[in-house]
């Protein structure tokens, strides 16, 4: 994730809940990737530290344990760089401009120069964040497999470029092996205003806000547009209430919500309270874990989880340098 401010539920429901499950059947590598937070705000850098360490704690707030997982921060793993350059060496130039993301956020981040080699090169640089530690599976949710299906290409390219240097070597097995999404269930959810839940939208519910805030929050959040007066009748399949209760409350509450919605038994007041409670169900124990961890702790810990990494990536690296003979012998040895 990038660094760009305090995590909230719909990161935690997107990915976090995932990632925490994942570790307990695979070796996971996660990161926080404040080089990509300077694709598109390279021009202010001064909260890119803030927000690491909000993120890195709210990471151990969600339930990553460094104990199980890798933690790291990109930018201490320079080894991403230097595998990003290579790959730029192999990649053709109209294979970032058609991803998606690239137009489309040009468009709307308003106000933003994205015209920078940087942001261009984000999907490879993502590409090399995850082959750097030949990973056999990316986690992502549906709206991310473009960018893992970008990364196999590249990957394919590089073993087709780099496949008889390392025959030998590697028994035949490819330097860079082409890995399988893993796909997340990633609920729909809303923000407050009803568009998707997104920091750039400032409709969100932090993972670290108390619970007068997440009440004040439901308050003003929309609802179906034909329930205008209290007698009115409505339907939770079109309000993005209906949607929270979908993912956070007990089937009893739903049950409620839709028999009072659709009667007009219940007002929106009282059905935004029981989404309240329900979403301050799922904070509370996150909140009580992120108390639990000091400032200083989680430097420590994103110190040493970058250690761990660097070392994973290194191992790849040096085979990376052997198989595009970008190492220092003579000639006869090649
Ligand atoms: S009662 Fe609940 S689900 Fe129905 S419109 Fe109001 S807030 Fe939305």
């Amino acid at each position: 994730m990038r660094p760009t401010g305090k995590l909230h539920l719909g990161n935690y429901m997107g990915a976090l809940v995932n990632w925490v499950k994942l570790q307990d059947q695979y070796e996971c590598y996660f990161f926080i990737a404040d080089w990509h937070a300077l694709t598109t705000d390279y021009a202010d850098t001064s909260q890119i530290a803030r927000n690491t360490l909000d993120v890195m704690l709210d990471y151990l707030a969600a339930g990553l344990d460094p104990a199980r997982s890798v933690l790291f921060l990109q930018s201490k793993v320079l080894q991403h760089a230097e595998l990003n350059l290579l790959l730029g060496m192999i990649t053709p130039l109209g294979w970032l401009e058609r991803v998606p993301s690239y137009k489309e956020q040009q468009e709307n981040l308003v106000g933003k120069d994205l015209s920078n080699i940087g942001f261009l090169d984000y999907p490879l640089l993502m590409a090399s964040d995850i082959l750097i530690y030949q990973p056999q599976f990316v986690p992502v949710g549906n709206d991310q497999t473009a960018h893992v299906e970008l990364t196999r290409e590249v990957a394919r390219r590089f073993n087709q470029f780099y496949k008889l240097a390392v025959a030998d070597k590697l028994d035949g097995q490819e330097v860079l092996p082409e890995p399988q999404v893993l796909l997340t269930p990633s609920p729909k959810l809303p923000g407050t205003d009803g568009r998707k839940m997104s920091k750039s939208y400032g409709n969100t519910i932090l993972l670290t806000d108390p619970e007068p805030v997440v009440s004040q929050k439901l308050k003003t959040m929309v609802t179906d547009p034909v329930r205008i007066r209290r007698t009115d009748k409505g339907d939770p399949d079109k309000c993005p209430v209906g949607d929270l209760h979908k993912v956070f409350s007990t089937p009893e509450t739903l049950a409620k919500v839709y028999d009072g919605c659709r009667s007009a038994g219940i007002g929106c007041i009282e059905c935004k309270g029981w989404a309240a409670d329900a979403l301050v169900q799922v904070l509370q124990p996150i909140q009580a874990r992120r108390a639990g961890f000091s400032e200083s702790q989680a430097i420590e810990i994103l110190e040493e989880g970058s250690n761990r990494a660097r070392i994973r990536a290194e191992q790849t690296m040096v085979e990376v340098r052997a198989a595009m003979r970008m190492t220092l012998t003579t000639p006869a040895a090649q």
